[in-house]
C-alpha cells in the first residue's frame, strides 16, 4: 500500500508532526477536553490531500505473534483501512502504509528489501512524521544471548536478524506515537503466560508505562485477541486526526486504552444481561440465557464487542453464544484460566444479583480491579521470571 517512491517525507508531514508536537507542548493536547475551535487547524494551512505529504503508517508484525491482528484489520469497516489509505475520510491527513500483510513492497517485484527500507528510512530520520506500530508480544532478548527470539529484516553490516527491541530502541524515540496492537503487544498476552521460555511482554513492559514520543503520546494500546477490527481502525484515524491538530490529546485509561472503547464491561452491553438480572442461566451451550456458569467472565472485563459486534456490527462472544474468556485484559490468560471454570464469584453474586445489585456491583469493581492487572514477571531484565523449567 506504500507509494511508488521512496522519497523522504518532507513539507506538510513536517508541519503535521510539529502541530502535534506543539498540541502537546502548548497544553492544548488535554485528555479530558474537547478540541476549541481555535485550536483547529485552519483549512487553508491544510493542502489539498493529494498535495500532501504523508504522513507514514510503519507496522512491525514481528512480536510472538500469530498475525491475528493484521487479518482482523482487513475486516474492518467502521472505518475501513481502503477508506483510511484512500482518503476517503473528510480532513484525513494522507497516510502511506507499510504493513507486512498486504505492502506491495514485500511482494515477487519489488522484494523485501524495498519494504524494509522504509524502516530504515525512518531509523536515519527520513521520514518524519510517522506512527509505529507493534503486532505481537515483546520477547526479551537479553535473556538470550546465543541467539535471538524474533527478527524483522536483516542488519546489512552483520547478516544477521533485526530484533523487534532492537526496532524499537531505534524507531520509538523518532515515531509520533507508538500503538500496541492486540493483548500480545499491549500486555503480554498469550506467549507471557505464566512458564513462558521467552521472558514476553508487552510494549509498554518494555518501554515503560510511562513513556512518551517526542509529541507528548503515551503508548496507545489497542488490547484484543485478536484486536476488535474497527477498534483498531478508528484508533489509527484517531491518531491521524490528533497528528494533524483536529483532535485533542487522545484519551487513555490507566492501562493505556483508548477510554471511550474500553470504558464499559462486557456484561454492560451483552443481549443476555436481562437473563443475568433474572438469576436465569444457561447450563449446556446453544440458549439463549445467561453464561456466566459456563465460565463468562464478561461482568468485570472491560471490551465493547458485545455493543460494536465483531465485522460490521454482527457477532460479539456472548451475544452469539460463545462465554468472554477476557481477551482484551491485562491479566489474560493466566487471571482467566481455567476458561470453562465458572468465575470465582460468579455463584454468591448471581445467586444475589436479583436482590442485592448494589452490594453486586460493588464487588465486581473490587474483582475488576485486580482483574485489571498484569501478572508481575512480565518485565525487562536479564532475569526470566517467569517460572519456565526446561
Ligand atoms: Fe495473535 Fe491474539 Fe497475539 Fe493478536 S493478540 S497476535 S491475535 S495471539
Ligand atoms: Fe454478563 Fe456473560 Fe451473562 Fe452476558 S453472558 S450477561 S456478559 S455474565
Ligand atoms: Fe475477548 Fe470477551 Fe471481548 Fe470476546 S467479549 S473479544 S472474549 S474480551
Amino acid at each position: 500500500m506504500s507509494t511508488p517512491t521512496l522519497d523522504p517525507a518532507r513539507g506538510n508531514g513536517e508541519q503535521l508532526g510539529k502541530l502535534s508536537a506543539e498540541a502537546a507542548s502548548t497544553g492544548t493536547a488535554r485528555s479530558d477536553e474537547r478540541i476549541q475551535p481555535e485550536e483547529r487547524v485552519q483549512p487553508d494551512r491544510v493542502p489539498a490531500w493529494e498535495d500532501q505529504a504523508p504522513i507514514h503508517l510503519l507496522w512491525i508484525n514481528a512480536g510472538l505473534s500469530c498475525d491475528g491482528d493484521s487479518v482482523a484489520l482487513t475486516a474492518a469497516t467502521q472505518p475501513s483501512i481502503e477508506e483510511i489509505v484512500l482518503g476517503a475520510l473528510p480532513g484525513l491527513p494522507r497516510v502511506d502504509v507499510h504493513w507486512p500483510l498486504i505492502d506491495f513492497d514485500s511482494g515477487p517485484e519489488q522484494g523485501a528489501d524495498t519494504f524494509i527500507e522504509w524502516y530504515r528510512k525512518a531509523e536515519r530520520g527520513e521520514l518524519d512524521p510517522f506512527v509505529l506500530v507493534i503486532e505481537g508480544s515483546v520477547a526479551n532478548e537479553e535473556i538470550k544471548p546465543e541467539g535471538y527470539w524474533t527478527g524483522f529484516g536483516i542488519e546489512p553490516a552483520t547478516g544477521q536478524p533485526v530484533t523487534l527491541t532492537t526496532w524499537l530502541d531505534r524507531l520509538a524515540p523518532k515515531a509520533l506515537a507508538v500503538v500496541a496492537a492486540g493483548t500480545c503487544a499491549t500486555y503480554g498476552g498469550i506467549h507471557a503466560m505464566a512458564g513462558n521460555p521467552t521472558g514476553a511482554m508487552g510494549v509498554p513492559d518494555y518501554l515503560g508505562w510511562d513513556w512518551k514520543s517526542a509529541a507528548g503520546i503515551p503508548i496507545v494500546c489497542v488490547p484484543g485477541c485478536p484486536i476488535q477490527p474497527d477498534n483498531l481502525s478508528e484508533t489509527l484515524v484517531y491518531l491521524l486526526y490528533q497528528a494533524s491538530g483536529q483532535a485533542p490529546m487522545i484519551p487513555l485509561d490507566d492501562q493505556l486504552r483508548p477510554r471511550w472503547l474500553f470504558g464499559s464491561t462486557v456484561h454492560d452491553g451483552c443481549d443476555r444481561a436481562g437473563y443475568y438480572e433474572e438469576g436465569n442461566f444457561a447450563r449446556t451451550y446453544g440458549t439463549e440465557e445467561c453464561l456466566v456458569k459456563l465460565g463468562c467472565w464478561g461482568p468485570v472485563v472491560k471490551c465493547n464487542v458485545p455493543k460494536r459486534g465483531w465485522m460490521n456490527g454482527l457477532g460479539g462472544c456472548p451475544n452469539v453464544g460463545g462465554i468472554c474468556i477476557a481477551c482484551t485484559m491485562p491479566g489474560f490468560p493466566d487471571r482467566f484460566m481455567p476458561f470453562m471454570d465458572e468465575p470465582p464469584g460468579s455463584r454468591v453474586s448471581s445467586a444475589a444479583s436479583q436482590i442485592y445489585g448494589r452490594v453486586i456491583t460493588n464487588l465486581r469493581r473490587i474483582t475488576l480491579h485486580t482483574a485489571d492487572k498484569e501478572p508481575k514477571w512480565r518485565r525487562r531484565g536479564d532475569e526470566l521470571l517467569t517460572g519456565y523449567r526446561p
